[in-house]
């Protein structure tokens, strides 16, 4: 069967929360619920399609991304996973709560299930492929569902932009290397599901995607 995409939007960054199911199972990807109402709102979408959350996929460390992942821990108490390297991040989003003034911010206990890149992930009737985007942040990864034909890409391409590379660990030249030598090499008809931001299409990027130009 085909796979469903749920968006739901967080937190004061305004990051896109995506749980993705075949009708049993689900998995959370980037958990940035952080007031009560929006964890409320993670539950509810959980709870009337009828879902059981099998695991949490990061795309990356930071801050916006893992708002809410210590309350899906609690609640959920499933496998984690995150990029090794970009243990880096993730380990540093305190100090970017600190920052931002995002203040109740709990640090959540490390990703059990460290990737390097190319795994295949299997989750009842979801397959992904993790393809490993760094640029964003050092250990950035996307989830490629191939049969369905999309991505969760995390804060690599946004419609028509791209993920700033002015934080920790940020780097242009390898964002750049990134989207154009990873993103592009996927079907023109891929939807792109971006971390902040409307949904987009590989296509639709290779056209308008000011990356290309600088
Ligand atoms: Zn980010």
């Amino acid at each position: 069967m085909k796979t469903v995409v749920e968006k739901l939007t967080f937190n004061p960054f305004q990051e896109n929360t995506y749980i993705v199911h075949d009708g049993n199972s689900c998995v959370i990807i980037d958990p940035g619920c952080f007031s009560r109402e929006e964890e409320e709102a993670l539950v509810q979408c959980i709870e009337a399609n009828g879902l059981t959350p099998v695991a949490v996929l990061l795309t990356h460390g930071h801050l916006d991304h893992i708002a809410g992942l210590d309350f899906v821990n609690r609640k959920y108490g499933v496998d984690v996973y995150l990029q090794e390297t970009d243990l880096f991040t993730f380990r540093g989003s305190h100090i970017a709560a600190n920052l931002y003034g995002l203040r109740g911010f709990i640090q959540p206990e490390e990703p059990n299930k460290l990737l390097k890149g190319d795994e295949i992930l299997i989750f009842g009737e979801m397959e992904f492929q993790v393809l490993f985007t760094p640029g964003h942040s050092m250990g950035h990864v996307v989830y490629y569902n191939k049969q369905d034909g999309y991505v969760i890409n995390g804060d690599v391409i946004m419609r028509g932009s791209h993920g700033r590379t002015d934080l920790p660990g940020g780097d242009y030249p390898t964002l750049k290397r990134s989207i154009v030598e990873t993103m592009f090499s996927l079907p023109d008809e891929t939807v792109v599901y971006s971390g902040h931001g409307p949904e987009t299409s590989i296509g639709i990027e290779k056209q308008i995607n000011p990356i290309l130009h600088f």
